[in-house]
């Protein structure tokens, strides 16, 4: 006889764990989500200051190729026009990111694309590089010495806390490069902000779902689990085996939240500081994420720091030595059968908010395509 009260428990209400549940609640099945913080959400949760949505674990911009992606998130809340333009202050000189015809006029007094690639050429030309196997060389390759020394450089290494070249090359593929006037950082088809905040897509997502927050799942894993068929863990893989192999390892942030008393702090959402000696990389301003006119503004200072078992695990690090040991990780999940793992932190990705939404659709099909087939 199964006397188990849900069909999955979901340990995590980030982005992963919230779509999986709704998804799993149409299709008329029981979840239980629970969450060791005080809110659900995850990352993406907002936090109303003075009438702000103040992100509260760092800026989150969507965006997304995928038009049923967008679509998606769309009808939980309208999302804005905001396009994400971020400005790059080096030693008190300004730069349009990411890297385009605006940035190199204002490194070079180059007026067209030719120029911006005869200069980016004749610096990469002195360089040798033949195949790029760290950021530093895929850097220096697309981008030349001027661009690498004044706007990668300083703001990767304090970043990640590792030389640049030590660090996996695809985490600079992520920035365009473009030989058009064109200030968007992102390149794809959609792009925004939930209008009122992301709390809005969660809080759709999750509603007529029994969420129980301030519990950790390890406090009383068995418990847990003993309440639903299947597992949906979108915690710490390496936690979920008691670190058996190892910890992997992550950056973290630590987050300086202001209030200032003037309307505009620094006319922008995002600047970026790239130069090392600055300790954080960049301020926010969250009122020019919703376009806000409140009379006051709140920004907050993203610093650095190694994660540990106290700092939050931001952002996994995908080297070498990392990739190793999740691969032993993720060969015991394979093998686990009533678990499923997702996310950031199980799948111990560098995924942005689509991709994590991606993932879940992926693992949804997995679940109820298999069942249908049974039935
Ligand atoms: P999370 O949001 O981390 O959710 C995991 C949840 O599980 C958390 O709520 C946690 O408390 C809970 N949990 C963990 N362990 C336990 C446990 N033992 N018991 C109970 N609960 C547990 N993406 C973009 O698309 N655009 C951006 O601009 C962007 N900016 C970002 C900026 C920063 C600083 C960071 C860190 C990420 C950014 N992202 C961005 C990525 C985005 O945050 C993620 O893709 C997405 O939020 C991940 O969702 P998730 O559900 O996998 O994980
Ligand atoms: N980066 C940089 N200079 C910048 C912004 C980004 O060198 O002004 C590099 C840095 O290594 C960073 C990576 O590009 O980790 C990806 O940047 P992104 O803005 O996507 O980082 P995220 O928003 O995920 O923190």
């Amino acid at each position: 006889m199964n006397n188990k009260i849900y069909d999955y428990l979901i340990v995590g209400s980030g982005l992963f764990g919230s779509v999986f549940a709704h998804e799993a609640y149409l299709q008329g099945k029981k979840c239980l989500v629970i969450d060791k913080r005080d809110h659900a959400g995850g990352n993406v949760y907002c936090e109303n200051v003075e009438g702000v949505n103040v992100h509260k674990y760092g800026a989150h911009i969507f965006h997304t190729n995928d038009k049923a992606i967008w679509d998606y998130v769309n009808s939980f809340v309208e999302f804005n026009r905001y396009t994400n333009s971020p400005i790059a202050n080096y030693k008190g000189e300004m730069y349009s990111l990411p890297f385009n015809m605006n940035t190199f006029y204002q490194l070079w007094g180059v007026k067209t694309p030719a120029e911006a690639k005869e200069k980016i050429q004749s610096q990469i030309d002195q360089l040798n590089i033949n195949n790029p196997d760290n950021l530093e060389q895929q850097a220096l390759s697309l981008v030349g010495t001027d661009v690498y020394e004044k706007l990668i450089k300083g703001y990767t290494e304090k970043q990640w806390g590792r030389v640049a070249t030590e660090l996996p090359a695809f985490i600079i593929k992520r920035l365009p490069v473009r030989f058009t006037f064109d200030n968007n950082y992102f390149s794809d088809k959609y792009q925004g902000i939930p209008i009122g905040g992301y709390n809005k897509l969660t809080e759709g997502l999750l509603k007529g779902i029994e969420v129980r927050l301030n519990v950790d799942y390890f406090e009383d894993r068995e418990g847990w689990s003993a309440l639903a068929d299947q597992v949906v863990y979108t915690g710490k893989i390496d936690q979920y085996y008691d670190f058996r192999f190892g910890q992997l390892e992550y950056r973290s942030l630590k987050f300086e939240h202001e209030v200032h008393d003037i309307e505009n702090y620094q006319g922008n959402a995002v600047v970026n500081y790239t130069e090392r000696e600055v300790p954080y990389t960049r301020i926010i301003e969250h009122k020019h994420f919703e376009f806000g006119t409140q009379p006051n503004t709140v920004t907050t200072k993203e610093y650095p720091v190694e994660g540990s078992l106290k700092n939050e695990p931001y952002y996994p690090i995908n080297d070498e030595k990392n990739t190793a040991v999740f691969k032993l990780y993720k060969e015991l999940a394979d093998q686990e059968y009533d678990v499923i793992f997702g996310g950031r932190l199980a799948e111990y990705r560098y995924y942005d908010m689509h991709q994590i939404i991606g993932s879940a659709f992926k693992e949804v099909s997995r679940q109820f395509d298999k069942q249908a087939v049974k039935a």
